[in-house]
């Protein structure tokens, strides 16, 4: 085995398809969001760029309520959490921050873990392994983070189509009553911006007594009245069995968890690997989020600024005749439909435009359908959408992409 040979051919591959992941290096600027600096990796000087693919949707990251808390909380109980909960016992924080995630979902207990995809991993595959005899059935576009927790817990899986509930229920009748069965859906998708009908999906589980696990990551925080997520929204929370949420992405900080019934929360914390062998999240953080879930539970501008932004950007790539497309939830794609026109367009706005979103490729999403993804957010103003409408129907005509969606 010639290892070196193997690891060039293997990028080199990735390269000739036009797939290779190169990641922006980028100075967030505090007050200035959503513009960064933009280090460019050839050492020219650092300039300033605008980022239109960041989740930190509401700019959450950069609220002064979560910095205060982040900064008083070093001041006062300094830098990491001292290891896991395990060995070293709970900090305050993470207490209060579980109390705080159980309200916002309306259960009764929650558990936080380090990020949302361990949160997925330990929890399916606790309960994928523990529960006898489980199937899981997955939507066929869940996050790898679930992927990889189903896949690790062993279980049966089954796999439905995506969001087609008629092909859920073949499923479910299939495997009958009696057999335990997890259904494990998100609700927001975050690269197709769809949206699950989840009602539906819970009258099966009723009906076919399956357990419901609902990864509300892109929508906790940017739906709702009070940022509970889509299950908020339809008024369905506390029919789903496990609500599971990052603190990452609207929320802006760093984190995951899950919301549910006590016993279902202490089975996690008492058999989740994920959960009991890594050490547990500084303090800083945990008081980071706090802030920032309480101010959304009572604070609905970012919300409503958010959604208005954007109807309008979609509303304005339509008028100018871009590929926008459609999406009920605060996701913008635009199809390009080739990897290296999508990596190409990614560049030039980037280079040309000061531009910044990331190109979305295989195995993101399927082949084919290769798309920018644009996240706007409420500091993303008129003059930010109509720079960004100019650069991109130069590039689109530059390259020759297609308009047609
Ligand atoms: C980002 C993401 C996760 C992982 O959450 P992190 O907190 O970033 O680890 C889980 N599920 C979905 C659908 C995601 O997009």
């Amino acid at each position: 085995m010639n290892y070196n040979t193997f690891f060039k051919d293997a990028l080199a591959g990735l390269k000739a398809e036009g797939r290779y992941r190169v990641f922006a290096n980028l100075e967030r600027i505090v007050g200035k969001f959503p513009k960064a600096l933009y280090h460019p990796d050839n050492g020219e000087a650092p300039r300033e760029i605008t980022v239109w693919c960041s989740n930190d949707y509401l700019g959450m990251g950069q609220h002064p309520k979560v910095l205060d808390a982040m900064q008083s909380a070093i001041t006062g109980q300094g830098g990491g959490a001292g290891g896991t909960r395990n060995i070293s016992g709970s900090n305050h924080l993470h207490v209060a921050l579980e109390h705080e995630l159980a309200d916002l979902h309306g259960k009764e207990a929650a558990l936080l873990m380090t990020s949302g995809y361990v949160a997925n991993w330990t929890t399916l595959s606790t309960l994928g392994s523990k529960l006898p005899d489980c199937v899981i059935i997955s939507d066929s576009q869940n996050h790898n983070s679930m992927i990889e927790g189903m896949r690790h817990s062993k279980a049966e899986r089954r796999i439905w189509n995506h969001n087609d509930v008629d092909h859920l229920e073949a499923i479910l009748k299939d495997l009958g009553p009696q057999r335990a069965k997890i259904v494990a859906f998100e609700s927001v998708y975050s690269m197709d911006g769809d949206i699950a009908p989840i009602g539906q999906i819970l009258d099966l589980c009723e009906k076919y007594n399956a357990f419901s696990y609902l990864d509300e990551v892109h929508a906790v925080g940017m739906y709702g009245p009070r940022g509970g997520g889509v299950a908020e929204r339809d008024g369905v929370m506390d029919r789903v069995d496990i609500i599971q949420g990052t603190l990452a992405k609207a929320f802006g900080v760093i984190g995951g968890y899950i919301a549910a019934k006590p016993e279902i929360v202490d089975f996690v914390r008492s058999f989740g690997n994920g959960f009991i062998f890594t050490s547990s999240q500084p303090p800083s953080i945990a008081a980071g989020a706090l802030a920032s879930v309480r101010h959304l539970k009572e604070s609905d501008v970012e919300r409503a600024a958010q959604k208005e932004r954007a109807d309008t950007l979609r509303a304005r790539m339509r008028e100018a005749d871009l590929p926008v497309m459609d999406a009920p939830s605060h996701i913008v794609p635009l199809m390009v439909g080739d990897p290296a026109m999508c990596k190409e367009a990614s560049d030039r706005l980037l280079f040309e435009h000061d531009i910044y979103v990331q190109p979305i490729n295989y195995p993101t999403v399927p082949r084919g359908t290769e798309r920018l993804r644009f996240t706007p957010g409420p500091l993303h103003n008129d003059e930010l959408i109509d720079h960004l409408i100019d650069s991109l129907l130069t590039v689109w005509s530059k390259l020759g992409i297609s308009k047609v969606a």
